[in-house]
């Protein structure tokens, strides 16, 4: 397949592009898929071109990668393209692979961080060693093991981390593959704010039709980059075809994506916020007195239920509380979902304090 003539440079000053862009093969699957992708890519102006050469697969037989023989199609992309390249690490042995073959980037994927003995054998065969490092998140929703494995990079003397959110895999089966669970990012990205964060819309979508929504999301948190997995051919490709993009669509995607800045030196931006979160501080202060006015009449409550032998929890009364609260959520045009989780927490903490 030709790839098209590509008109636009995402290093174009005009053009306002994520901080950091990673994209590229799902896999490595042969050398002129490398090289065709490095082509289109190294065009369009990426920071880093992505393939896996091992791949941990969760059900066997499933492709596992094309392994060190990849390597080398990735030292011909470097070199014919100037292009940087990255790959996935799973152990010591890929790590020395990788950087006998003059690899620019190496990561960690979401298999691979949920176990901390594989992470700090990666990071022992890492000492001395200053090329970036990425850290997906653990497919579990577990920030502990994502933030543990930065920190043991870190303890080993590795300057340049970068986190990736990939999402999280829940049992419940929704229209993503992995459930994004932004609180997650967003509570790493406090605990850690100097580690850049940035998002790989493919896995968390596993399809093409929302990767932008999750793209533009991602952008709109202030996250510092995207990982997107773009193929030649992406209908043919030997692993997670069914999310892989044309270049051409990934350059489209970039186009109509809208980056963020942290921050603003305009005067009147500046006054209206501090004004505005001024306000927000007052309604949080209130939202907390009467959480703790909620919270005592819960507990008098709970009293009386107690002298009269009455259980605490009531079916009938806790309906009718969930009915009320959908009713006010509409009224007030409020998401209905996010009603219900906010009430569930305040029913839970009414009925710990009557517990006590
Ligand atoms: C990948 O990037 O191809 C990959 C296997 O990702 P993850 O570790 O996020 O599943
Ligand atoms: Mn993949």
């Amino acid at each position: 397949m030709k790839t098209e003539p590509y008109l636009v440079n995402i290093n174009d000053p005009l053009f306002s592009r994520p901080p950091l862009v990673m994209a590229g093969p799902c896999s490595a699957e042969s050398e002129i898929q490398i090289m065709e992708v490095a082509e289109s890519l190294s065009k369009i102006g990426i920071d880093y071109l992505r393939a896996g050469i091992w791949k941990p697969r969760t059900h066997p037989g499933n492709f596992e990668g094309i392994g060190v023989e990849g390597l080398k199609w990735l030292q011909s992309a470097q070199k014919q393209f100037g292009i940087k390249v990255a790959t996935e690490v799973a152990t010591a042995k890929h790590v020395e692979e990788a950087l006998h073959h003059g690899i620019d980037l190496l990561w960690i994927g979401a298999r691979t961080t949920v176990n901390p003995f594989a992470v700090q054998e990666i990071a022992e065969a890492l000492s001395g060693v200053s090329i970036p490092i990425m850290v997906k998140n653990p497919v579990n929703p577990d920030i502990g093991l994502w933030v543990g494995a930065v920190k043991r990079l870190q303890n080993i003397g590795i300057k340049t981390i970068i986190a990736c959110h990939r999402g999280f895999n829940v049992y419940q089966k929704t229209l993503l593959r992995n459930a994004p669970l932004w609180e997650i990012p967003i509570e790493f990205k406090r605990l850690m704010p100097d580690i850049p964060l940035i998002c790989d819309p493919s896995h968390i979508c596993g399809n093409r039709d929302s990767l932008f929504q999750i793209s533009q999301k991602a952008m709109d948190l202030g996250y510092e980059g995207l990982i997107l997995e773009v193929h030649p051919n992406p209908d043919l490709a030997w692993s997670d075809a069914a999310q892989q993009i044309t270049p051409q669509n990934f350059l489209e995607l970039l186009l109509c994506l809208k980056t963020r800045k942290p921050s603003s030196d305009d005067r009147y931006y500046n006054s209206r916020i501090q004004f505005l979160r001024e306000e927000i501080n007052e309604i949080d202060t209130r939202l907390m007195e009467l959480v703790a006015a909620r919270v005592e009449a819960a507990r008098k409550i709970g009293l009386l239920k107690k002298e009269n032998g009455v259980a605490f929890y009531q079916h009938n009364r806790w309906s009718e509380v969930l009915e009320h609260c959908k009713e006010s959520a509409a009224k007030l045009n409020l998401n209905e979902h996010f009603a219900v989780e906010l009430f569930n927490l305040l029913h839970l903490a009414a009925l710990d304090i009557q517990g006590e």
